[in-house]
């Protein structure tokens, strides 16, 4: 269209509101290609990574929960320092059982050699990878140890649990 008409014949507010939906409707649609192609990308898909497809099982569990269940779950792990450690952050568990398969259960601590009741330990500060290096069976003492080096293990698991 050249550009001159527009100066000679000015557009009716009904011709404005049709280019002005049309070019609303443009943008709207290239977008949600841009997003929908984008999420479908390969390994872009978050239904393909199985720490996604955990984490969204999660949210949806958690929205069954009240604010008073809530708070129950988090008194009934109080205490309990085994329940502490599986800990219900998302994705978490998911990691543990991968790294189970792939780095099985010892006898004895890897820390100290001791005969005594493991956890699996994340050594790399709680960043949960894909490298099994980055993980060590420990039993209680030397798993507090790595977690609370300052020896504050009450107070911060605690802190750690948001009560
Ligand atoms: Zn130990």
């Amino acid at each position: 269209m050249p550009k001159g008409i527009y100066i000679r014949k000015p557009l009716t507010e009904e011709t404005k509101r049709k280019i002005s939906e049309s070019n609303k409707g443009k943008i709207r649609s290239e977008e949600t290609k841009v997003r929908l192609s984008l999420s479908k990308l390969g390994e872009k898909n978050p239904m393909k990574r199985p720490e996604a497809r955990e984490k969204a099982r999660k949210r949806q569990l958690g929205k069954v929960h009240t604010e008073g269940t809530r708070k129950k779950m988090r008194l009934s792990h109080l205490g309990n320092k085994t329940k502490v450690w599986k800990g219900d952050k998302a994705g978490k568990s998911a990691f543990h059982k991968w790294i189970r398969t792939i780095k099985p259960k010892p006898n004895f601590c890897e820390k100290c050699h001791k005969k005594k009741k493991l956890d699996l330990a994340n050594i790399k500060n709680h960043k949960y990878t894909r490298n099994p290096d980055d993980y060590q069976w420990l039993c209680h003492k030397c798993h507090s140890k790595l977690d609370f080096p300052d020896g504050l293990i009450g107070k911060n698991i605690k802190k750690k649990n948001g009560i």
